[in-house]
């Protein structure tokens, strides 16, 4: 039996996350689910998997949430904050946290997971990419086992050889991470009317249901750019090892290339309840309730190189990979910003790159060494992206 704390219970990949533990009660507990402004579908999960803790991020909905814990009838504890996140991702009693906060939010928890060794479903791509080395360095630390549930990631490692040591790349007869992407909803959409793009357009993905902020990343292919340094980060790759391919179809998640010419690729229905269930099962596999491929259902099957002038964000991200953890940490914090700012109307969709590379120009290179600084460079990077969003966007 393993017993799991599900951090972003109530988002896309948290619901998928309790969809595969409600299919296999005889394997896995939850321990702890949390939320944020989501707070009903919060108790409605705690009704369905009887966890011992339910955690509300946000304080000031402390009362709220209780008041409607006694509604629905919840016996869980209620816990909120920071710290509450935090206790119930390195608890004694749990195996497993499936790290899936959105965003910065999420770094301290996953960390908190990472340095008492747990197994970590890493979803939150972003506590990576803020963080790198240290992170990896804590993970080598504790003997926390890193199982990537970011389809790709995930797709990457069923790719490798068994017993991959990181960063041995060339050691494993590894010439290439062929890391695919669909390319978003404006893969054939016309240059000059990108301008015209409209948070709908954007919000709706060709092939993924996702949470908005990745939807959002997704269209200007961030997202692909965030997933090539986690990749670097998550096999110890370096930015001439991976090679982003759009393939706009989903079914192959990823492909590793070897020597001999050997191409090895794991393809599936793009839902994410295949990668959770291999995390949460590894080295076993279980029943994910996902429909198999029928290929004779496949009309097409393409690959393209990505286009940095349909995807400035791509390009920002390798770029800032290559700079180094300051860079990325500072790109991941203006991308948040800038992407909220067009959930919001306040910019238009490619404004969000512009904002993010003025972002990254308007800041003196650092090295960062700690946690605390790469926090401060977080918090930097958000007030001198408000700067630019304040000066070049508003009237
Ligand atoms: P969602 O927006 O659907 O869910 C985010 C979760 O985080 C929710 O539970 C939300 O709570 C919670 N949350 C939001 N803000 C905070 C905060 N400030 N503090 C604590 N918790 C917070 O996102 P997704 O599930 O789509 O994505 C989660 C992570 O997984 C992201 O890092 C994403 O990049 C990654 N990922 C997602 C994939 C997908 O298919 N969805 C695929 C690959 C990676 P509430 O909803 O209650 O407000
Ligand atoms: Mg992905």
């Amino acid at each position: 039996m393993q017993t799991v704390t599900v951090l972003g219970a109530t988002g896309s990949i948290g619901c998928n996350t309790l969809d595969v533990i409600n299919r296999h009660p005889e394997k896995y507990r939850t321990f702890a689910i949390t939320g944020n402004g989501q707070l009903e579908l919060l108790m409605q999960q705690a009704q369905k998997c009887s966890p011992r803790f339910v955690v509300v991020a946000d304080e000031a909905r402390y009362k709220e949430a209780c008041t409607l814990a006694t509604e629905y009838n919840i016996t869980a504890e209620i816990l909120c904050g920071a710290k509450a996140l935090e206790d119930v991702s390195c608890a004694a009693e749990i195996d497993t946290v499936m790290a899936a906060i959105v965003g910065a939010a999420g770094l301290l928890p996953t960390l908190a997971a990472v340095k008492a060794g747990k197994k970590v479903l890493l979803a939150n791509k972003e506590a990576l990419v803020m963080s790198g080395a240290l992170f990896i360095d804590a993970a080598t630390q504790s003997g926390a086992e890193i199982l990537p549930i970011d389809s790709e990631h995930n797709a990457i490692f069923q790719c490798l050889p068994q017993g991959y040591e990181y960063g041995e790349l060339e050691k494993a007869g590894i010439s290439k991470i062929l890391l695919t992407g669909s390319g978003g909803p404006f893969r054939e959409r016309e240059l000059s009317s990108f301008n015209a793009i409209t948070i709908d357009e954007a919000s709706s993905h060709p092939n993924w249901s996702m949470g908005r902020k990745i939807t959002i990343d997704s269209a200007t292919m961030m997202n692909k750019g965030l997933e090539f340094i986690e990749a670097c980060w998550l096999f110890g790759a370096s930015p001439d090892d991976i090679q982003v391919v759009v393939h706009p179809q989903s079914f192959i998640h990823s492909m590793v290339q070897y020597v001999d010419g050997s191409v090895i690729a794991q393809l599936g229905n793009p839902d994410m309840r295949t990668p959770i269930a291999y995390g949460l099962a590894y080295p076993s596999r279980i029943d994910a309730g996902v429909k198999p491929l029928d290929f004779s259902d496949m009309a097409n099957f393409s690959f393209e190189t990505p286009c940095f002038t349909r995807y400035p964000n791509l390009k920002l991200a390798i770029d800032a990979c290559r700079e180094g953890q300051a860079a990325t940490t500072r790109l991941n914090a203006a991308n948040e910003i800038a992407v909220a700012s067009f959930l919001e109307g306040k910019i238009g969709f490619t404004d969000i790159a512009v904002v993010n590379e003025e972002t990254l120009n308007k800041m003196e290179p650092v090295t960062v060494s700690s946690i605390q600084q790469i926090l401060e460079q977080d918090t930097a990077a958000r007030a001198a992206a408000d700067q630019v969003i304040r000066g070049k966007f508003t009237c």
